[in-house]
């Protein structure tokens, strides 16, 4: 096998370490790769070199990281502490080398890739885009295992440390020179050259003296202590071991320092939230390659997908003015429709809005912002479709009048133009029943708000073509959003599980059980919030519509609850729009339990055991995207999976809901 590390030594007796895992197009660190490593600091070791310089030849990869697999299926926490020593004892090679080691780090450089860098004695970073450096351990269930914990506080000191620690993310190389965890920048194209005149100058002058970093007090650690637990609400324990580690080996020599993050490493990894954390991982992974090729007979050739290039959105209501607003973001022409002026006017304000909200938070320039503004045209006529690659409709959810609509549409639009519905629950061929060419209609299911909402579900209906489909994916995925893929089924997948289980938790509510006792269990199981918040913020009416939906398509399995065509009749519409009052009230934006509710409760009260209600209401859905599963709706668990984390906010760190199932024994493995 060829090796994954290979050295040389040049006419300078400069040592060349280079990561380069021929069989794959990243490097990751595995344990054929520390072996590498180990025989290419041998051979070194045993050369007269006067300095080493470790960098990657991948065009965009320094090292991603450790080899997540791997980490994944290890046994138990004796075998995670023995990866961890392993690998520090592999990194403290480098540490301790006879000469001065450099680091030249060109593209991504992640977790054991920055352990590597850590160890290293200078670090010199190319300024290309692609060069991004950091801990992300935290984000998968655990914590740098290599030595990261122990050396990163070393050198930038703790309260940094900790800060890219719990945020998880990989910085730009300037940032990253800007915290010290860098010591150079050079462009891509010197980065050789510049790493070696390094090697030659600490070969010359020796390792440079390094003030110490600055200290933190017993204080700073109880105060991150406090935040990070109540973000994370204790479901998730790396963060806080993260913190552990830096807190307990601060002041400690290195070797007694890597021994305490061994036994956490390996107790955090070897835990379940690790695995799942992981699990879900791999599914986000998945979707950047995913294709429609699992749908359609293999294509005769290959054509890339031609890109759309102008939009038109019908329907300047929330889900067509946010639709139009992140087309515009992102760089498309938009042209927006609506039946009357002021619904125009109301949808360009709310559009507006979203990017005066990105230039505050930071996520847009002012110039960009407004030349995305000016990329929308609205329209009460059809001007302008006549140009548009793709027309995605977001008008009332009503079958007649959206097949009136996609009717009207097709004699607007150029043939080859694509039509998308937005439809949250609708048979896609119902909507498309009146247009002559049905193979260009799909589905394009956004989530509220979709400047947030990261899924979409691409929907095709038995006459979605291939070309069709592998044009809305490939837009899909150009807005940068996560597309799952459903065969048309009414509700899809996120909707018909979502509200099946809002109308169980309603059952369970008119039966007795309180707004608070269902809430507090799905909160304390993991969701960010409880079914009836959720009922409140999607709105009583679209609750109520949609549960009428379900009964219309799932007649007799679907027994609808009738409280929020109760609420409704009250006035009471939940938080969206404007309104405030539903199961909760929320005067001066404070959440408080609505006593006008007690007009629609039963007389008695029921409590049920928080156990009792998560088993309840997981179990609908599980039972749920099972039958979907069953019918072919989604290609796979893992689709579910994915799609009720992206679109329905299913806690992460439980992995997925039918992940979850086989760990219940609900579905075979
Ligand atoms: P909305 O009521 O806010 O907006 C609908 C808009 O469509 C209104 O402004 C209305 O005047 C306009 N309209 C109606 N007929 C029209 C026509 N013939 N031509 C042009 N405009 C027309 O509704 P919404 O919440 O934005 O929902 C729109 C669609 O998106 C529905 O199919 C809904 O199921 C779906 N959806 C909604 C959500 C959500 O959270 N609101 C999420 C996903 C999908």
């Amino acid at each position: 096998m060829n090796p994954t590390v290979t050295h040389s030594v040049d006419r300078d007796q400069i040592g060349w370490i280079v990561f380069d895992d021929p069989a794959a197009r990243v490097n990751v660190l595995t344990p054929a790769v520390f072996a590498d490593l180990r025989a290419a600091l041998a051979a070194l070791a045993a050369q007269p070199v006067k300095a080493v310089v470790v960098l990657s030849a991948k065009e965009r990869i320094f090292i991603a990281g450790a080899d997540l697999k791997w980490l994944a299926q290890l046994p138990d926490a004796a075998a995670a502490i023995a990866v961890s020593r392993e690998g520090q004892a592999c990194f403290a090679l480098l540490a301790n080398f006879k000469v001065p080691v450099v680091c030249a780090i060109h593209g991504a450089c992640a977790g054991g890739g920055t352990e590597v860098a850590l160890a290293s004695h200078w670090r010199i970073a190319s300024e290309a885009r692609e060069t991004v450096i950091g801990l992300p351990e935290t984000s998968v269930g655990t914590i740098p295992g290599w030595g990261g914990t122990v050396r990163l506080p070393r050198l930038i000191g703790a309260a940094a440390a900790l800060d890219c620690l719990l945020k998880a993310t990989l910085l730009p190389a300037a940032e990253a020179l800007r915290l010290g965890i860098v010591d150079e920048l050079a462009p891509a194209a010197e980065l050789k050259v510049r790493a070696q005149a390094a090697a030659l100058r600490l070969a010359a002058n020796g390792l440079p003296a390094r003030a110490a970093p600055p200290a933190v007090d017993a204080a700073f650690f109880a105060g991150l202590r406090a935040v990070t637990a109540k973000k994370t609400r204790g479901f998730e324990p790396a963060p806080l071991q993260a913190i552990a580690v830096v807190e307990q080996t601060a002041g400690q020599p290195v070797d007694a320092a890597l021994a305490v993050e061994s036994r956490i490493f390996g107790e955090v990894t070897a835990g379940e939230v690790c695995k799942n954390l992981i699990y879900v991982f791999f599914l986000k992974d998945a979707v950047k390659k995913l294709t429609v090729d699992a749908w359609f007979p293999p294509a005769a050739a290959a054509a890339a997908p031609v890109p759309f290039k102008k939009i038109g959105v019908v329907g300047a209501g929330v889900m067509g003015s946010g639709i139009a607003q992140w087309c515009a973001a992102c760089g498309y022409e938009v042209v927006l429709r609506d039946v009357q002026p002021e619904f125009v006017a109301r949808g360009l304000a709310v559009i507006r809005g979203v990017f005066d909200e990105a230039v505050a938070r930071k996520k847009l320039k002012p110039e960009a912002a407004a030349a995305g503004l000016a990329r929308v045209r609205t329209t009460t006529a059809w001007e302008g479709f006549g140009e548009c690659d793709l027309v995605v409709e977001a008008i009332t959810e009503d079958v007649a009048v959206k097949q009136q609509l996609f009717a009207e549409l097709a004699a607007v639009v150029r043939p080859d133009c694509v039509l998308a519905s937005n439809t949250s629950a609708l048979p896609i061929e119902e909507l498309a029943a009146k247009v002559a060419e049905p193979g260009r209609t799909v589905g394009l299911h956004f989530f509220n708000p979709v400047s947030r909402m990261p899924l979409v579900e691409l929907v095709l209906s038995p006459h979605t073509t291939r070309v069709t489909a592998e044009r809305a994916l490939a837009f899909a995925k150009a807005l940068g959003k996560t597309p799952v893929i459903c065969r048309s089924s009414p509700g899809f997948l996120v909707t018909r599980v979502l509200f099946f289980y809002l109308n169980e938790a309603c059952l369970l509510w008119e039966q007795g059980v309180a707004t608070a006792e269902l809430d507090a269990a799905m909160r304390g199981w993991g969701w960010p919030m409880g079914p009836m918040r959720l009922i409140d913020e999607v709105g009583v009416d679209v609750s109520d519509f949609i549960y009428g939906e379900m009964a219309h398509y799932f007649p007799g399995r679907f027994t609808g609850a009738t409280v929020c065509r109760r609420m409704l009749a009250a006035g009471m519409k939940g938080r969206k729009n404007g309104a405030s009052t539903g199961f909760y009230t929320y005067a001066g934006g404070k959440e408080a339990f609505n006593p006008a509710m007690a007009q629609f409760a039963p007389a008695a009260t029921s409590p049920l055991t928080a156990a009792a209600i998560t088993e309840r209401l997981n179990r609908v859905m599980i039972d749920e995207t099972k039958r979907v599963l069953d019918a072919g709706v989604l290609k796979s668990p893992e689709d579910a999976d994915f799609a009720l984390l992206m679109g329905a906010g299913f806690p992460a760190f439980r992995g997925g809901l039918m992940r979850h199932a086989r760990t219940l024994g609900a579905v075979r493995p």
